[in-house]
């Protein structure tokens, strides 16, 4: 039976009437950065977080938990339109939690959600460039000739036209989904290495944004799977002179966003560089193969900053230093990023410890 066929027979039963209950699909974050989900049926529409119940599932098939003490608890952190399913159904973003009450080891969500909270006066931005590359269902690069390469890196970053840019269906696809969602997805583009491309997510504020970007790989995934296309996150998906991929973070606190914030711009970059070890363990996994000092990147042992400098570890946009305000771009963290630890980390080196922050309160109200 042909995918035509398959689709048409589908289609029956997606014009079924639900009869008034709602599909939920619980997503969350494995052991190994990779998504799992599973769907239940509620029995009414849902208008707040506190009306969806907390679930389980079963951690030992998912690197989360033994199998004497497998069950693991799903708390609902973040709701949105599915996309696939429509009508009232919805995908719900979800925490991991361990039987003895306590966040489960991959649920790095709930310390990030502890430091936003701490410093929700700073009014903490990210904007989230998340780059990824496409292959088949039988590993090959997408689009590429098979047992060969395509013609060298030069004419794909934004390329228009047949040869240059491969799958277009599915970015188009999976960008119509996340607005659908309400994903505030920024921009898309072609990226310099065939079959490689980059979504943007942002600015959105504090925790927000690594559920953002979460919620935009699952759909991502899901539109792929639809295609029969598989989604890498690797941040070196092929060795030799073709580009990594990365997820440069941006970022921007209220006093950056003012007229003369570039004063802050710099000191966060001068906290940036004393902690930048600190910062690539948490950076993602193989990013070393993809911070040589080469394309487009700065080297892993050392930092650097500058103004429209693609080869430095961080970056102030042109218009940035123009205007004295703004953001910068850390361009240091992977593709295969945790961004819960990502945005976490740079909001404790840019704004303070949550000890540091608790001590400001602390001070703000006995002087007051
Ligand atoms: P690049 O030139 O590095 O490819 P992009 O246009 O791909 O830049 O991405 C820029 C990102 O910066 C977007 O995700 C956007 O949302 C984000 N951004 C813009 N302004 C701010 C800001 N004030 N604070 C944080 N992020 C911002
Ligand atoms: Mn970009
Ligand atoms: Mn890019
Ligand atoms: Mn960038």
């Amino acid at each position: 039976m042909s995918g035509v066929e398959k689709t048409q027979i589908l289609q029956k039963y997606l014009e079924l009437d639900q009869r008034g209950s709602v599909i939920a699909e619980y997503v969350w974050i494995d052991g190994t950065g990779n998504i799992r989900s599973k769907g239940r049926t509620l029995n009414k529409k849902i208008s707040s977080l506190d009306q969806l119940p907390e679930w389980n599932f079963d951690g030992s098939s998912t690197n989360q938990a033994p199998g004497y003490d497998s069950d693991v608890y799903l708390k609902p952190v973040a709701f949105y339109p599915d996309p696939f399913r429509r009508g009232d159904n919805i995908i719900v973003l979800t925490e991991c939690w361990n039987n003895d009450g306590t966040p489960n080891k991959f649920n790095h969500r709930h310390e990030a959600a502890k430091l936003f909270a701490a410093h929700t006066k700073e009014e903490i931005w990210f904007g989230l460039e998340q780059e990824y590359t496409l292959f088949d269902e039988y590993d090959n690069v997408y689009g590429w000739p098979k047992g060969g390469f395509p013609a060298p890196q030069g004419p794909y970053y934004c390329g228009v036209g047949t040869g240059k840019v491969h799958a277009r269906d599915v970015i188009e696809a999976h960008y119509r989904a996340c607005l659908y969602a309400g994903i505030r997805v920024s921009g898309i583009n072609a990226e310099v290495m065939p079959s490689q491309w980059e979504f943007q997510v942002g600015p959105c504020e504090g925790i927000k944004m690594a559920d953002q970007l979460w919620m935009a790989r699952y759909l991502l995934c899901r539109v792929a799977e639809e295609f029969a296309v598989k989604v890498s996150l690797h941040p070196k998906p092929l060795k030799g002179d073709w580009n990594g991929a990365g997820c440069h973070t941006n970022v921007s606190t209220k006093s950056m966003r003012e007229a003369g914030g570039i004063k802050y711009i710099e000191q966060a970059i001068s906290a940036l560089s004393k902690r930048h070890k600190e910062h690539i363990k948490l950076y993602g996994t193989d990013n070393d193969m993809r911070l040589t000092g080469r394309h487009e990147t700065a080297s892993a042992s050392s930092f650097s900053s500058g103004v429209a400098n693609r080869g430095a570890s961080v970056r102030v946009p042109r218009s940035v230093a123009k205007e004295g305000f703004g953001y910068f771009e850390d361009r240091r963290p992977a593709s295969n990023i945790d961004p819960y630890l990502v945005t976490g980390i740079i909001c404790e080196t840019v704004c303070g410890s949550i000890d540091d922050a608790n001590m400001t309160k602390e001070y703000e109200r006995e002087f007051q």
